[in-house]
C-alpha cells in the first residue's frame, strides 16, 4: 500500500498530503467508493453539506472501522460550512447535523465552504439547500458577515466538533481582511488550483502565513465538463496536453499522476476524485516520484487565469 506523508497544519494537527474529493459521488455507490478508497490506503475524504453524500460517505468508514481496516483516529475527515449556515447560531447545529450524517462525533477540518452569505433554509424544507432559496432560481443573500462566521467556526474548534478549521475559495483580501479578526487562523486554504489557474501569489500568502493549500479540480476542465461548461468543453484537455505527456512519459507514470505531483510537490495537497478503482489507487501515488524543475515551471507556465468554479453561472457575483 501506498504510504502518503502528512503535512503538519498550524495548529499542530497532521494531515495526508492526498485525499479523495467527494463532489459528485453519486449516492448509490458512495459507501462502496469511500469503503474500497479506505481499503485502497485513503485516509483523507473531502466531503460537504452540498455534495448531499454525507450519510453514505458515513457509512462507509463505518464498515471500514467495524471490519477493523482503519480507526476513527486514523481517518481525516473534511466538511464544508454551506452559504446558508453562515449565521453564527447556525453554525454549530448544522456542524451537529452533518456529524450525526457521518456517523462521528468531530470532524478532522472543516471548512467555510465560500465566502458569501445566503439567506437560511431550513434542513427541513430541503437539503443540502443549493445555491438558490427556492431551490430553482431565486438568489436571497444572508445578512452575516465572514468575521461572525468565522468567530463561530472558532467556537467548532474550542468546543472539539472540529480539530481544525480553515477556508475555501477566499481570495487575497478575503484572507488579509481575516487577520485583523482571526483569533484562531485558518489551518488550510482549499482553492481550484490546476496549470490553467494557479494562483501563484494567492499560494505565496497563504505560505507566509503558514496556511497549507489543498489543491481542488486538478485535472483542470475534466471536472467541469460533466458540469456541461462550455469553456470547459473548449478548453483543451490537460491529460493530453504534450508537455505533461513528455513528462509522464519520461518518469513512466500517468499525465494525472505528473499534475498531481505537480501540486504535492510545490507543498499542496490534493483531493482527485474517480469512480474507478485503478486511478484510485494511481491517485494515491503520487509523491514517490519527483519532477525536474523545469518540468514544474513548463507545467507552471501553462497558467492561463482560467477558473472553472465561478458562482457568477448561478448568479452570485463573487469573483467579478
Ligand atoms: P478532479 O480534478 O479531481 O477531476 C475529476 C475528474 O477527473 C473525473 O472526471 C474523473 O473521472 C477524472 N479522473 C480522476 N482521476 C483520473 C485519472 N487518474 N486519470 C484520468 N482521469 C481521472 O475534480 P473535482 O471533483 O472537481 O475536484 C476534486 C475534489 O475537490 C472534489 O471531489 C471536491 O471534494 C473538491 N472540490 C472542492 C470545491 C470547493 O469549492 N471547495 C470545488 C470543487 C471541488
Amino acid at each position: 500500500m501506498v504510504n502518503v506523508p502528512n503535512i503538519e497544519l498550524n495548529d499542530g494537527n497532521k494531515m495526508p498530503v492526498v485525499g479523495f474529493g467527494l463532489w459528485k459521488v453519486s449516492n448509490d455507490t458512495c459507501a462502496e467508493q469511500v469503503y474500497n478508497a479506505i481499503k485502497t490506503g485513503y485516509r483523507l475524504f473531502d466531503g460537504a453539506c452540498d455534495y448531499g453524500n454525507e450519510v453514505e460517505c458515513g457509512q462507509g468508514v463505518a464498515r471500514a472501522i467495524k471490519e477493523g481496516i482503519v480507526k476513527r483516529e486514523e481517518l481525516f475527515l473534511v466538511s464544508k460550512l454551506w452559504n446558508s449556515f453562515h449565521d453564527a447560531d447556525q453554525v454549530e447545529p448544522i456542524t451537529k447535523k452533518q456529524l450525526a450524517d457521518w456517523g462521528i462525533d468531530y470532524f478532522d477540518l472543516y471548512l467555510i465552504h465560500f465566502p458569501i452569505s445566503l439567506e437560511y433554509v431550513s434542513p427541513e424544507t430541503r437539503y443540502p439547500p443549493g445555491w438558490y432559496y427556492d431551490g430553482e432560481s431565486e438568489v436571497r443573500h444572508g445578512k452575516t458577515s465572514l468575521e461572525s462566521t468565522w468567530k463561530a467556526m472558532e467556537g467548532l474548534k474550542k468546543s472539539g466538533l472540529a480539530k481544525s478549521i480553515g477556508v475555501s475559495n477566499y481570495s487575497g483580501a478575503l484572507l488579509l481582511d481575516m487577520f485583523t479578526y482571526a483569533e484562531i487562523k485558518p489551518a488550510t486554504l482549499q482553492i481550484e488550483h490546476h496549470p490553467y489557474f494557479v494562483q501563484p501569489n494567492l499560494i505565496k500568502l497563504a505560505e507566509q502565513h503558514k496556511i497549507a493549500v489543498t489543491a481542488y479540480s486538478s485535472f483542470g476542465p475534466l471536472s467541469f465538463i460533466e458540469c456541461d461548461m462550455k469553456v470547459a468543453e473548449d478548453t483543451p484537455t490537460l491529460l493530453e496536453h504534450d508537455i505533461i505527456k513528455k513528462a509522464a512519459e519520461k518518469h513512466g507514470k500517468t499525465p494525472a499522476q505528473v499534475l498531481l505531483r505537480w501540486a504535492t510537490q510545490r507543498g499542496l495537497s490534493v483531493i482527485p476524485k474517480s469512480n474507478s478503482p485503478k486511478r484510485l489507487a494511481e491517485n494515491l501515488d503520487v509523491t514517490s516520484f519527483d519532477l525536474t524543475s523545469d518540468e514544474i515551471s513548463q507545467i507552471s507556465d501553462l497558467d492561463r487565469g482560467l477558473k472553472f468554479n465561478v458562482p457568477t453561472n448561478y448568479g452570485i457575483p463573487i469573483y467579478v
